[in-house]
């Protein structure tokens, strides 16, 4: 039999799950594009947006998902031909690596594995190694949704500081955005990108990209810049269609609105400290169940984990057998592994991933936990006791 009839909970890391006023703010006729409420909307909505990624300077929207803002991110301010430095830390970094190597922009890797953040220390020797002073960004990732790793970006510009290069940090926030403490101007991060359906609760379709000052400069210094993607003109538009080159993603952005007053009223502060707590009760879980069998955390250090998803090994063919049993008997979806095998491998069926951004609580988190244990014992995985006791412990603490 099965027991998923009822609300299902996908808890992948991204889409997330939508919260009812995102859904209910969508649910209408559409408006008019040319004047009236929906332009009054997005005006008020861009202070909002820079308040949730802590920036002063400016945004620009797409209509796209967060492949699209990787893409308009370095179509601004990095030529063909131009070099970056990207310091990967799962699949995400080598993702952005080759959309800048599609564009023609010479990419250098610095590779960090599957398991441990960013080093500061090799990455301000790679800059200065790089004496004639051409690599022109180093592109970041917050948070790398394959592995779960998160890296600490203020320490990345502290390591670009002390060679003395003038690289521009870029960062990737697509999964930590309202999520995973991020402050942009504090850190000193040049370029940010995000996406609508992590942190902020909205359907895929919409990418932001956040600049500062010193990027607006590099972007002025560009020869050429497609008319899509440049970041100019839509940031600072005189018309309405300008913000997005056309016609306005009308639904989405009366979702964003809702997203965004749900975010503004609980406070980004306790947006955090929710995330962190709920990532804390997983982690708890996750660790007493590892006391015995084969699940593993993919990350040792908690203080480099993500508060948004979280990476597991357990073995193949543990890793999908477990997906296929919470999602068939409990109606829970998890997230396969990504990045850790190659599809095809028979190792791939050895990983998977808990979604925990955006619109979560506590009791879905412990749902959440309760059907992995249930599938756990059902598919007789051998694990550690006491598993949903850890995570009410830790939530019993709020
Ligand atoms: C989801 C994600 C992306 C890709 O976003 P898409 O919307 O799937 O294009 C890029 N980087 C990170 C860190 C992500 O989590």
């Amino acid at each position: 039999m099965t027991l998923s009839q009822g609300r299902p909970y996908l808890a992948i890391p991204g889409p997330s799950v939508m919260p009812d006023a995102v859904l209910r703010a969508m649910h209408r006729a559409s408006p008019n594009i040319y004047e009236g409420e929906l332009l009054e909307m997005v005006d008020g909505m861009i202070p909002d947006l820079a308040r949730v990624a802590r920036i002063k300077g400016d945004v620009a929207i797409y209509i796209s998902n967060g492949h699209g803002a990787w893409e308009a991110a370095l179509a601004n301010v990095i030529a063909p031909g131009e070099r970056v430095l990207i310091p990967a830390t799962g699949r995400f970094g080598h993702g952005w690596g080759e959309i800048a190597g599609a564009l023609g922009i010479e990419v250098e890797m610095l590779d960090f594995g599957k398991r441990a953040p960013v080093d500061p220390d090799r990455l301000e020797a790679a800059l200065r190694a790089d004496t004639g002073r051409s690599i022109k960004a180093v592109l970041a990732t917050h948070v790398d949704t394959s592995t779960s790793i998160r890296n600490d970006i203020a320490a990345m510009r502290k390591a670009i500081d002390a060679a003395g290069h003038p690289a521009l940090l870029m960062a990737d926030c697509i999964a930590s955005l309202a999520c995973d403490r991020f402050e942009m101007d504090a850190w000193g991060v040049d370029v940010m990108v995000a996406a609508s359906q992590k942190g902020l609760m909205t359907p895929p379709g919409l990418g932001f990209v956040f600049f500062n000052d010193k990027a607006a400069q590099a972007r002025a210094g560009m020869e050429r810049v497609s008319r899509y993607w440049d970041w100019t003109v839509r940031a600072r538009p005189e018309m309405f269609y300008q913000y997005f080159g056309g016609t306005a993603p009308t639904h989405h952005l009366y979702g964003l609105r809702a997203a965004l007053d749900m975010i503004h009223e609980e406070g980004i502060e306790r947006v955090w400290a929710r995330h962190e707590m709920l990532a804390r009760a997983i982690w708890a879980a996750c660790t007493a169940w590892a006391q015995d069998g084969p699940l593993e955390l993919n990350v040792a250090d908690a203080r480099n984990r993500s508060r948004a998803v979280t990476s597991l090994r357990i073995g193949a063919p543990h890793g999908t057998t477990l997906r296929q049993w919470v999602q068939d008997k409990a109606g829970v979806t998890l997230g396969i592994g990504l990045g850790m095998a190659e599809p095809g491998d028979p190792a791939w069926h050895g990983f998977f991933r808990m979604g925990h951004m955006g619109h979560v609580n506590a009791h879905m988190v412990q749902g959440m936990l309760g059907a992995v244990q249930a599938g756990l014992i059902a598919l007789e995985i051998p694990h550690g006791p006491g598993g949903l006791e850890a995570a009410a412990a830790v939530m019993a603490e709020a």
